[in-house]
Order: structure tokens, then sequence, then C-alpha cells
């Protein structure tokens, strides 16, 4: 375990160079405190859980103090933002602060968001607001305690400085963690603005540090780029099994790594709706739930197009064309789990399309079916799920076929079915209304609720006394949530 200032700092990425990244010093927030951190992310850099009682602590991670090996830079990048291309865009209120070599060997970008303005705010105050980074914060650990790969989160600091959005909030920054903060969008910037040396050592870069298991490969690049489709095909289907809403799936909020990035106005669905936009200013639900299936392919056809210099058009499309398939044997494989069957039928994915379809019409709990289907033995669940659905008689027909596809099965523990299932299906998600309430009180002053609701959802599939709440659906104010895109 190390103390703070013993981090080793390897910072690769900075020396790429100006044509990469421009150094910029943090502009500190005023009255800096510590919101809440993570000890799973602290893990990761082989830091102490007690450093966060330290004064420093709120100090580094509030721009107030850095450390010596640090080069704090702003990326830039550009990106296609709803379809259309931006040819500049770039961490305009984000730094790099440098890469920390755990004790594995492993390197962990410091990415420190919200810390002031950079040649690449534009009009932005290089800010970023309490409530979003606590969102931010919560999704991030959340989704990786579901197994959904994810950036990491090791802290929100607050501040008594002022920012302006729709109204007056409080500024915050938060310390993003990951293998790499590259996104398409780093790509298609070297790509557009025909820069193909700088492009080169930008795609050398990220095959050598991030995908060296390529290297060995007859066409290295090719290789890469296959398994940045295949990382994408499992993580969007990992989206869709636990109803994650991502938002804003441009392609500067695209990573390298196949992680879900730059979280905004995502949300988990609470009732189940395949239409569902979790982002308020995507009028014609350009990234609505059941269209980021053919977006994430058509964000990797924009990577693709930028990758051209590297590997032939007709390679590109070869993999590409993995992708849908790809998607689909994960997501199957995903939802059998959910259902609790162990072998794959030809017959599961229409069994899972009419469920989705029952759901919809009733607006049933998406999260909580899922658990409770793993209560109680398959015949008794049903029972007690009917009630739920709008359309009885299609339900009891659902429930009959699906009883007796569990009965296929051959196995009857049902003890051992339950625990399977309760293994994969979350009591607990970060549901809207809950980051609402911690956010309420975390704008007062109060940061209990914000821990409180941190270490219920790095536990998601265990049941935790007292916390019974948690699990329950939203309160009906808590199903309309109108979530800023502003942040
Ligand atoms: P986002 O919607 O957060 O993915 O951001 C899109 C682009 O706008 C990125 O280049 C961000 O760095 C930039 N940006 C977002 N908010 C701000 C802000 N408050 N100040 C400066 N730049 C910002
Ligand atoms: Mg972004």
């Amino acid at each position: 375990m190390k103390a703070l200032d013993e981090l080793i700092f390897d910072n690769r990425f900075a020396r790429l160079g100006d044509a990469f990244s421009t150094s910029v010093l943090p502009d500190p927030i005023a009255e800096p405190r510590l919101v809440v951190a993570s000890e799973a992310a602290m893990n990761l850099l082989d830091l102490d859980p007690a450093e966060t009682f330290s004064p420093t602590f709120a100090e580094l991670f509030s721009g107030h103090k850095l450390w010596s090996e640090a080069e704090p830079r702003a990326m830039v990048y550009s990106g296609h933002q709803f379809g259309s291309y931006t040819p500049r865009l770039g961490d305009g209120r984000g730094l790099l602060l440098g890469e920390v070599v755990n004790s594995r060997g492993e390197h962990w970008d410091l990415h420190l968001k919200g810390a002031g303005q950079t040649p690449y705010s534009r009009m932005g105050d290089g800010r970023a607001v309490l409530r979003s980074s606590i969102r931010e914060f919560l999704a991030s650990e959340a989704l990786h305690a579901l197994g959904i790969p994810t950036t990491r989160a090791l802290c929100v600091v607050g501040s008594d400085s002022v920012v302006w959005r729709e109204t007056q909030e409080r500024a915050a920054m938060l310390m993003r963690l990951a293998p790499s903060h590259v996104r398409y969008g780093h790509f298609e910037y070297f790509y557009y603005t025909r820069q193909p040396e700088q492009q080169k050592i930008l795609a050398e870069h990220v095959l050598n540090e991030h995908f060296p298991h390529c290297l060995g490969a007859a066409e290295p690049y090719l290789a890469m780029f296959r398994d940045i489709v295949e990382r994408n095909a499992e993580l969007t289907a990992k989206w869709q099994a636990y109803g994650f809403c991502h938002g804003v799936m441009n392609t500067d909020n695209m990573s390298i790594l196949g992680i879900t990035f730059d979280y905004g106005p995502f949300a988990f669905l609470d009732d189940f709706d395949a239409n569902f936009i979790c982002n308020h200013s995507d009028d014609q639900g350009r990234y609505s739930f059941s269209n980021q299936v053919p977006i994430a392919h058509w964000n990797l056809s924009a990577l693709a197009q930028a990758l051209t210099p590297f590997i032939s058009v007709e390679a590109l499309r070869e993999a590409l064309g993995l992708f849908l398939p790809l998607y689909e044997a994960h997501y199957l494989d995903l939802m059998r789990r959910r259902l609790g069957f162990t072998q794959a039928e030809e017959e599961d994915k229409p069994l899972i399309e009419r469920l989705l379809q029952l759901m919809q019409n009733s607006g049933v709990d998406y999260s909580q079916f899922f658990r409770r289907l793993g209560d109680q033995a398959a015949e008794l669940a049903v029972q007690r799920l009917r009630d739920d659905f709008v359309d009885i008689k299609g339900f009891d027909t659902w429930g009959q076929d699906y009883s007796a596809r569990v009965e296929r099965e051959g196995n009857t523990d049902d003890a051992a079915r339950t625990a399977r299932m309760h293994a994969v299906n979350p009591l607990y998600v970060l549901r809207n209304y809950l980051a609402q309430n911690a956010i309420d009180a975390a704008q007062r002053g109060d940061y209990e609720e914000v821990r409180r609701l941190h270490t219920v959802l790095i536990r998601p599939f265990d049941a935790q006394p007292g916390m019974e709440a948690y699990a329950e659906r939203p309160p009906e104010w808590g199903k309309h949530l109108e979530i800023s895109c502003s942040s």
C-alpha cells in the first residue's frame, strides 16, 4: 500500500508530444472537500485507503497540488456528434495528469475532469458540476460491479466555486481512471486533418501499449480492429442485457478499449421500454435504448474509415461484419443466464423477445423482474409476477413456456437456480431517482447518502440488510426525471 506521494508515473501519452496534447495546468476549485472516494479504485493505484483522511487528498484531486512527476495535458480529438462530424473537440475541461504504474505493472491514466479551461474549451468554462460528477462516479463503480467494462472513478471533490448551467451550481472535480483515454475521435482527428505521420504514431502507440497481443498477428492493425469490434459487441450486449442507456454515443465518447466512457445523461431502465431516450436533447432518438446496437456498429464504421491508411477496406468491412453476430451471441448468452438457463436452445431468442414485448406493453420494472424470477421455483415465481402484467393471459402462456423450458434443463435444484440467477441479476441498480436523492443531499452539503449508495451499488447482487429501500421500484416522481445534459 502506498501513500499519495509514493505513486510512480510513466507518462507515455504525454511523451508523444505536442501534436497529440497540450500542456495545461489545472485551475483549482475553492475550498475543496472530499465528497466520496472508491476504495476499489484506489486499490488499482495501490493507494492506502487511509490516504482519504489526509488533507493532501482533496488538494491533489481539486487542482491545488500536483505530483512532481505529473505532466497535465489536454488531449486533442474530434468526432461524430449525433451523426455529424465536428472537426475539433479535445479535452475542454479534463486533464490527463499522467499515467500511474501499479505493482502489477499496469498503467492507469489519471484524468481530472472539471480541471478548468484548455485550448479545447471553446465557449465552455472548463468546469464540471457536482451533480454530473456524482452521477459519473456512481455509474463507473456500479457498472464495474455489474461486470460491465468501464472507466473507473477514484473520487469526487466538491467545492464552493460557483458555475452557471441552467441555474447556479457548485463546481466539482472527478478523478477518472482508465488504462487509456484514447477515443475513436483521436483517430478521426488525425485522419481528417491529414496528418499521416501523427496518425501512424498514434496507431503505433495504441497497438504497442494497449493491444500488444495483436503484435504477433500477420496484420497487427487488422487484429487490433477486430479486437475493438469484439470488445464493443460484448460491451453493447452487456448494456442491452442490463438495461443501460448511454445517451451520448458520439464517436468522441467511444473508448478505443471498448469500455463505457464519458458518462452524460445515462440511465438504467426502470420500466422496460425499448424506445427509451435518456438524453432530453436527443429529439430524434438517435441514442434510444434499442438504437444503441446499430449505433455501436455505425460508430465502428466511423473508426474503420479513419483506419483506412492502415487496413484494407475489404478487411475492415469483413471485421465490421463480425459485430452483429458477435453482439447477438453475447446478448443471448447473458439473457439466458439472466433467465437461469445453463444450456442453449434454438427457441430461446423468441422466448426472450416475447418476454420483452410483454414487459414493454405493461411497463414492467426491468431489473426487478429478473431478480424476482429467481427468488422462487420457476412456476411459483411466474405465478407471483403475473399481476404485474396487463396482458395476464399472454404472460401466463409465456410463464408456461418458461417453466417448461426450465424443466427441460433437467436440473431440479431450486436453490442452485436461485443462487445462479441472483449472481447475475442485480438487486440494486443505479436508478436515476436514487442518484437524484444522493445529489440533492450532497448539494445541501450532506455526503452521507452518496457514500451509502456507493457502498450498496458495489455489491449489486448481495441482499444487504437495512438497504431494502434501494431495491424498490422508483416512486412516481422518480420515473420521469429530466436529466439535464449540461454537466
Ligand atoms: P461531452 O458532452 O461531455 O462529451 O463534451 C463534448 C465536448 O465538449 C468535449 O470536447 C468536452 O471537453 C467539451 N466540454 C463539455 N463541457 C465543457 C465545459 N464545461 N467547458 C469546456 N468544455 C466542455
Ligand atoms: Mg465527451
